[in-house]
């Protein structure tokens, strides 16, 4: 059990980033110094949204240069800080090289900082974002779980480098985190584990993340065809970042917390934007079959494998959520709040022009 002294700053790797933004915004509005790691300072574009919430708020925030694959490369930035949230870890899934560009930067990444922990006295915890995607690779795994819903206990046993590698990357960064912490004990470990985040982005042009995508896809007619209708967990952007918060304040904050609101699939999801977007944008209204997207599916998208969308395409998807509920205080969102202000976000910012 750690309690964390709000006069020291906190440090919070890839600060920039869809999640990171929203937490680095609860941060500088409870009045603290956010030590905020960014990849390329130069890249002005990707932080100034942070730039304007701190002007207006009574924390304030410092910008260090730092790479995940840079070992040492978080020392300043880590400097008199008692809390450090690691969220940078690339969220993308059509890779080329999983190797390099989602396993390296996930473990190697978390180690480095870890590491760097491990180096600075005045750390007490760490919060990790780490995903669902630690948990299961496939909604059927949630079918074969215990009760047919994940939790907590549950690890990733389906994904590889081959299968599912952003899965994968998640799963060896979360379990090299807990091997690093469970070898020392000055400094305590908590995981956040979201399922899908959607939610409105605070820097939309910038916004590399995949659920930035998945959206888009959803309202620029690429899937106006259907939807395939697969299951999937899904939670609102602000509520992980209450969710980290939480996780870095409460002293008896402890292990894993699955963060997920609703247990859904891609077509409900869409379908909570029709009353209020339907007849301006090209908005999927019907799930594609199961046979057109196992026929087509691998020729278009290179992560739709036929394994993928057998162990995907219309099955459910469940997780239990009571841990984060019952012992962090989190309520989550309506998921049509969720997605109603997301789409905003990607209309209010040219990102989506209706028709
Ligand atoms: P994001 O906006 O793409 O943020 C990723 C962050 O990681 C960016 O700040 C990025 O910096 C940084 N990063 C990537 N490679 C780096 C490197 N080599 N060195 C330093 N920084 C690097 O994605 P996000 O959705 O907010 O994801 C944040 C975290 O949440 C990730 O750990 C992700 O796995 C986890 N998560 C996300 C979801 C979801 O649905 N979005 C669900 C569960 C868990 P640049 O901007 O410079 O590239």
């Amino acid at each position: 059990m750690r309690t964390i002294d709000k006069t020291k700053p906190v440090m919070v790797t890839g600060a920039n980033g869809y999640v990171a933004s929203w937490l680095v915004k609860q941060l500088l509005e409870d009045g603290i110094t956010v030590h905020a790691a960014v990849r390329n300072p130069a890249k002005k574009e990707k932080y100034a949204h942070l730039d304007v919430i701190a002007e207006k708020s009574s924390g304030s925030i410092k910008y260090f240069a730092a790479d995940l694959l840079k070992e040492g490369s978080y020392a300043e930035a880590m400097e008199g800080c008692e809390l450090v949230y690691h969220t940078a870890s690339p969220f993308t899934l059509n890779v080329k090289d999983p190797q390099k560009q989602l396993i390296d930067p996930a473990v190697k990444g978390t180690a480095n900082i870890l590491n760097q922990a491990n180096k600075t006295e005045s750390i007490k915890r760490v919060v990790v974002t780490s995903s669902c995607a630690a948990i299961y690779t496939d909604a059927l795994d949630t079918v074969n779980a215990p009760g047919g819903r994940i939790n907590e206990s549950i690890w990733n046993e389906t994904s590889s480098l081959e299968y599912q590698p952003y899965s994968y990357s998640k799963t060896l960064a979360e379990k090299k985190a807990w091997e690093i912490c469970g070898a020392q004990d000055r400094w305590d470990l908590v995981t956040i584990n979201p399922s899908f985040v959607m939610g409105p982005a605070l820097n939309p042009e910038n916004t590399t993340s995949e659920s930035m995508s998945v959206l888009k896809q959803m309202g620029d007619g690429s899937m106006k065809m259907g939807v395939p209708k697969m299951g999937v967990g899904v939670v609102d952007v602000r509520d992980v970042a209450t969710a980290h918060y939480k996780a870095g304040f409460i002293p008896e904050a402890n292990g894993r917390y699955i963060t997920s609101a609703h247990s859904t699939d891609f077509l409900e999801m869409a379908m909570t934007l029709q009353p209020k977007f339907g007849d301006k944008f090209p908005l999927p209204t019907k799930a594609l079959p199961k046979w057109l997207i196992m026929l087509v599916g691998p020729l278009l998208n290179p992560a739709f494998s036929r394994k993928m969308l057998r162990n995907n395409v219309n099955i459910p998807w469940d997780a239990d959520n009571s841990k984060i509920k019952s012992q962090l205080g989190i309520q989550f969102r309506p998921m049509q709040e969720t997605m109603e202000e997301s789409f905003e976000t990607l209309i209010s910012s040219g990102i989506l022009k209706s028709k």
